[in-house]
């Protein structure tokens, strides 16, 4: 098989697929070479808000239809319910402590709900990836891309103007020629190990293991704790299990099938530690029982994974005719779901290099800005996650912290949607010269721990932070840690994103949002 292609995209997980669909649609041939076959278990689920907002935007851009419909929750159901997924109406938070029953007050003190959506139709989705990618990368073969699966890349001739991919298919020579290649393997991946980039060590996150697997059976949190009242059923959502140490995520698809899996540090690791990856979850639900009583009648559907070294980093992410996906580039957590992002943000970066510039120096530079960027972003995300990490034994300031996280996310997504990119420059905003800033501080003195006066000034100072960026009532300590979504916040709020009431008005009715509902919780458990 002899392959010349203007692009050879890697790996045929979601970024590849959609990197080959708008590279098709721009008139580019591509081949698209995976190693293993779909259907295939990957793991990264959850969507977000601005997640699907960037894959909305990257369909309409590149004009791709059949895409977009993935982009709600509804849209999705009507559209392709033979592609499983779930619904994520939010972010769920409760907070364990070790040996102890889950216990709550009615101010909500041991949990956080922050809705993304105020009703299912355009509710956020996890991705079951076996369906998910495997339909993207049938969408792209139908598009045009050479797919070329089962291959096994041996050598490679990294060159400017052309490169060379050599392996092996079947048994049969696989010789694939393309102006440029685009790494979407995943961490450690194809051209990380090919051309040794290396790893860099992680500078604010302590090394962090993961485990983790598919379920059946496993019962809802609002069947074992009717949660009255809440802004969304607490299980219809991206559910956090917190304790110090670590954390557990649950994700239910329409299916019966539930992804849950940990993610610890390595020193939590260490305590757990046994011969295999089931019995460290079995210990570790033996210290959380309320978290066990979910788990009382359920079965896995495939082997565990453990990863004993979750995060990755590599210290380049382009050269001369290639570059890594940021997906490629580094894994920080799965804590606030920003590997699917990050990923759109950078595959939105780089079609508009590779389809704005010529290879030569112009190419080159923009190469080099989209490394920087790439590098900040996943540094942003690496501060934020640290400093929840070294806050997980403080539940109220771990959740203050996760209001920075939701602060800028509601904020860059509406002014995306206002058409006002430039507001929110940079994933967490890490690039507003306001935001980004305060935000690095607050992280940082999180990482040491702060107590007594110093930690209640660092309280004040994240809601200092957030105030100019709240769009989304996340001050408003009358909600005791149950957050709707609000069309009147968003109304109310205009002119921090430098927008009219009527503006947000029309946004919301574009969006879907039934403006009728203003000022209050659309929910259905509302
Ligand atoms: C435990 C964990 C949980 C996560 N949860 C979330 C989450 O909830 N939300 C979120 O936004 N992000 C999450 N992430 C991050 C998320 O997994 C990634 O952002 C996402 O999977 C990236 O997709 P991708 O298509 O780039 O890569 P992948 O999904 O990793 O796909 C890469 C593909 O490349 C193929 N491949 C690999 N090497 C080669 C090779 N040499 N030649 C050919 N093909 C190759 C693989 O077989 C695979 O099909 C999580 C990450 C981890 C580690």
């Amino acid at each position: 098989m002899r392959v010349d292609a203007d692009v050879a995209v890697v790996g045929a997980g979601f970024a590849g697929s959609l990197t080959a669909l708008a590279l098709r649609s721009i008139g580019r041939s591509v081949v698209l070479v995976e190693r293993g076959r779909h259907p295939r278990f990957v793991i990264g689920e959850s969507s977000t808000p601005l997640a699907n907002l960037l894959l909305e935007e990257l369909a309409n851009r590149y004009d791709l239809p059949r895409i977009r419909v993935f982009s709600k929750w509804g849209t999705w159901q009507r559209a392709r319910p033979d592609v499983g997924g779930g619904l994520k109406r939010g972010f769920t938070f409760f907070f364990h402590r070790p040996g102890e029953r889950f216990g709550d007050d009615p101010d909500h003190e041991h949990q956080l709900m922050v809705a993304a959506s105020p009703h299912d139709d355009i509710g956020d989705t996890h991705w079951y990836r076996p369906d998910f990618d495997h339909n993207l990368v049938r969408e792209a073969e139908a598009a045009g891309t050479i797919y070329t699966d089962e291959t096994a890349i041996e050598r490679v001739a990294i060159d400017r103007d052309r490169s060379t991919l050599e392996g092996i298919r079947f048994g049969q020579p696989v010789r694939i020629s393309a102006s440029f290649v685009v790494d979407a393997s995943g961490p450690r991946g194809f051209l990380s190990r090919s051309l040794s980039l290396g790893e860099h060590p992680l500078r604010w996150l302590p090394p962090t293991q993961g485990l983790y697997t598919h379920f059946e059976h496993v019962t809802r949190w609002d069947t074992l704790r009717p949660q009255a009242g809440a802004p969304y059923p607490p299980d219809d959502a991206a559910v956090h299990h917190v304790f110090p140490g670590g954390w557990i995520w649950m994700l239910r698809f329409n299916n019966s099938i539930t992804s849950a899996g940990a993610a610890l540090t390595a020193a939590t690791a260490a305590r757990l530690s046994a011969s295999d990856a089931a019995s460290v979850w079995n210990r570790l639900l033996a210290t959380l029982p309320s978290v066990r009583e979910q788990f009382a009648h359920a079965d896995t559907v495939r082997p565990w994974i453990h990863s004993p070294q979750l995060a990755f980093r590599t210290p380049r992410v382009v050269g001369s005719g290639w570059a890594l996906l940021p997906s490629s580039a580094g894994v920080i957590d799965p804590l606030l779901s920003t590997g699917f992002p990050l990923t759109l943000l950078g595959i939105q970066r780089l079609l508009a290099i590779l389809e704005n510039t010529s290879s030569g120096s112009e190419r080159e530079a923009a190469l080099l800005e989209y490394e920087r960027i790439t590098h900040a972003e996943l540094d942003a995300t690496e501060q934020l996650v640290a400093a929840l990490y070294a806050s997980m034994d403080d539940a109220p300031l771990f959740k203050r912290l996760t209001l920075l996280y939701f602060a800028a996310a509601s904020f860059s997504e509406a002014a995306r949607r206002l058409s006002r990119p430039d507001l929110a420059p940079g994933f967490l905003l890490h690039a507003h010269p306001m935001f980004g800033p305060d935000l690095h501080a607050c992280t940082m003195i999180s990482l040491a721990r702060p107590r007594g006066r110093a930690r209640d000034a660092l309280l004040e100072e994240i809601d200092r932070v957030i105030e100019p960026f709240d769009i989304a009532g996340l001050l408003d300590r009358t909600r005791r840690e149950w957050y709707p979504v609000q069309a009147g916040d968003l109304i109310r709020n205009a002119a921090k994103l430098k927008a009219t009431e009527i503006d947000v008005e029309r946004l919301l009715e574009r969006s879907g949002f039934n403006p009728t509902f203003r000022g209050r919780s659309s929910s259905r458990a509302t």
